[in-house]
């Protein structure tokens, strides 16, 4: 595993940008495109690529069209395509008017095809699916041609054109450029380019029935598009030589250079549509955005921001090599920007009740807190202080052991904004459990000193009783138990049976009352929180968005592997 610098040098497709400029390759101008295929939702993978394409264009004062790559009728629909649009409008970016679908191609894209015939450069093919693969040999063995490799130019436009009016079965015939059966890459072995697809398209319903393949459809669109760099993932460096071959067979005007880079990987998480579907589809997961899914949906849900994802995916940078980035600097990103923009409330979400036995019963008083320890122009707010109070269950210990400092018996300790405290005694129901801590308050100290100067080693967070909101709160694990979700060769057995837990006794300050879903807010000692799109002000619902512990510093240190 790499852990990327935190300030990555100028790219290496930035170069080539920028040289391309210089030498006013394009006329000096700059058109990238994301091309999604829609049949998922777009993940974080996706938002690097989302960066990289929209962050060029910006840089370079070009544009970035959104494409969606959509020739598979089987997997595709219209429900991706609105979720794909407002994740990269959620990201900050926008295409203006430069929204594309493959499939308003599918006319051109035909037209194209049938001028490779013309030219000699596509053929009908009549094998089997099994065949067209036992024909094409191995790595170490070149392909076999095909019997219908030579046939006549207007037998392949006959026959392409009747399997475009649906004469034929799927699987019948399929359009094959014609390049090179022996070619030591085997993606340039006379690769199919349309099949036979008696299939409704979400767009182009029953109009067709032949569909044309990725390597055929993705560089005509980019061509027809005017874009000039063409930026994929490393696994399509092999279609690379098909691409051009495509372009110049068909000698287009525009001639759009590929570049690869490497993809995003991250610890403990999938980057793979195929994959998250499955988790969907078998009710491993709430839905594509269950805040525990890489999805931007899912993260967006989670409470994280479009600022911390942009933050992110330019610490990561754009290499040539494969490389896994520590999930930890995910979240440090994350919590720089919450850290920054989220006001501070106090919420106890394990809750155990305490008197303060010298507080009057029935006073209320109203305490002056900061929302922001450093951004005073985030205003303050009054909470209530009243003599039932809840703290933290996980801040008493009846026999704390050397190193914990909060509360036990007879040990004095400090409520945020309010008083100190002495613990003075323990209730316990029959079965010894403890129901209930009795305190005393020392008056001298309200805000939070003392004036005789003494010290206590912990500030502890608190809800008076009276006044607080009840809530749920869902914390998050990682979705996985393991580094690599793959480890074992089956990722559901790697899921992690903890990675999930509701707590529905959760005890909030009052100003929590109206947060409505999206809000962000950092519930001081417990994290970062977000209210969830299931919250209601008669049931509040929050996220845990991120913990407080920062494993990233701690990792740029060396005290963690
Ligand atoms: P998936 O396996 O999730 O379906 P894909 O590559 O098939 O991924 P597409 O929707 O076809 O997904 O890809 C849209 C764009 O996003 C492509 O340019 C692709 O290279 C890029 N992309 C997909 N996954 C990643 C990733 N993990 N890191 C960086 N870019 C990615
Ligand atoms: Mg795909």
């Amino acid at each position: 595993m790499t852990t990327p610098d935190i300030s990555p040098p100028p790219n290496f497709i930035r170069n080539i940008v920028e040289e391309d400029i210089k030498n006013n390759k394009n006329n000096g101008q700059v058109l990238t495109r994301f091309p999604p295929e829609p049949n998922g939702y777009l993940h974080l993978g996706h938002a690097k690529s989302i960066c990289l394409n929209f962050g060029l264009a910006k840089d370079y004062k070009g544009r970035c069209h959104l494409r969606f790559d959509d020739t598979d009728p089987t997997k595709e629909s219209m429900e991706y395509v609105l979720s794909f649009q407002e994740d990269v409008k959620w990201m900050g970016f926008d295409w203006g008017q430069h929204r594309y679908f493959a499939s308003d191609y599918f006319d051109k894209l035909y037209d194209f095809a049938v001028l490779l015939i013309k030219k000699g450069k596509a053929y009908v093919d009549s094998l089997s699916a099994d065949e067209i693969r036992e024909y094409r040999g191995t790595f170490t063995e070149p392909g076999k041609e095909s019997p219908y490799r030579n046939r006549p130019i207007e037998e392949n436009l006959d026959l392409f054109s009747r399997m475009k009016a649906g004469e034929f079965p799927d699987g019948a015939h399929v359009l094959r450029a014609k390049i090179d059966m022996a070619s030591p890459n085997i993606v340039m072995r006379d690769p199919v380019i349309y099949r036979i697809r008696k299939i409704d398209h979400y767009r182009t319903g029953s109009q067709w029935c032949i569909y044309p393949m990725y390597d055929f459809t993705h560089c005509l669109s980019d061509s027809m598009e005017g874009i000039t760099h063409s930026i994929c993932t490393l696994e399509f460096e092999i279609n690379r030589p098909l691409y051009d071959w495509v372009l110049d067979a068909l000698e287009t005007p525009c001639h759009p250079q590929q570049i690869e880079f490497a993809k995003l990987n991250l610890t403990y998480t999938l980057l793979s549509k195929r994959k998250l579907i499955q988790l969907v589809e078998e009710k491993y997961v709430s839905g594509w955005n269950d805040p525990r899914m890489p999805t931007i949906s899912g993260l967006r849900r989670r409470g994280y921001t479009p600022e911390a994802l942009q933050n992110f995916c330019e610490r990561i940078g754009v290499a040539k090599s494969n490389s896994t980035v520590d999930f930890a600097l995910l979240e440090h990103c994350l919590r720089e920007d919450l850290n920054e923009r989220a006001p501070r409330v106090m919420a106890v979400l394990r809750p155990i009740r305490v008197v303060i036995e010298n507080y009057p019963e029935n006073q209320i008083e109203e305490l002056e807190c900061p929302n922001h320890p450093t951004n005073p122009e985030m205003g303050t707010r009054k909470i209530p202080f009243s003599q039932v109070l809840y703290l933290e269950q996980e801040d008493f210990m009846e026999n704390p052991p050397k190193k914990f400092y909060r509360l036990a018996p007879g040990r004095e300790v400090r409520l945020r904004y309010a008083y100190f405290i002495t613990c003075t005694s323990v209730v316990k129901d029959d079965k010894g459990n403890i129901t209930e801590l009795r305190c005393t308050y020392d008056p001298a100290t309200r805000g939070g000193d003392a004036p005789d100067g003494r010290k206590v080693k912990a500030t502890l967070h608190w809800v008076a009783a009276g006044h607080a909101i009840k809530a749920q709160v869902r914390l998050y694990d990682h979705l996985f138990t393991t580094p690599d979700p793959e480890d074992g060769g089956d990722f559901k057995a790697n899921l992690n049976p903890k990675s999930l837990e509701v707590l529905s006794d959760c005890q909030l300050e009052p100003a929590l009352r109206d947060a409505k879903p999206g809000t962000r807010y950092q519930f001081e000692r417990m994290g970062y929180f977000c209210a969830d799109s299931d919250s209601t002000p008669e049931q509040l619902v929050f996220n845990r968005t991120v913990t407080l512990k920062d494993e990233w510093v701690k990792i740029q240190k060396g005290e963690k592997k």
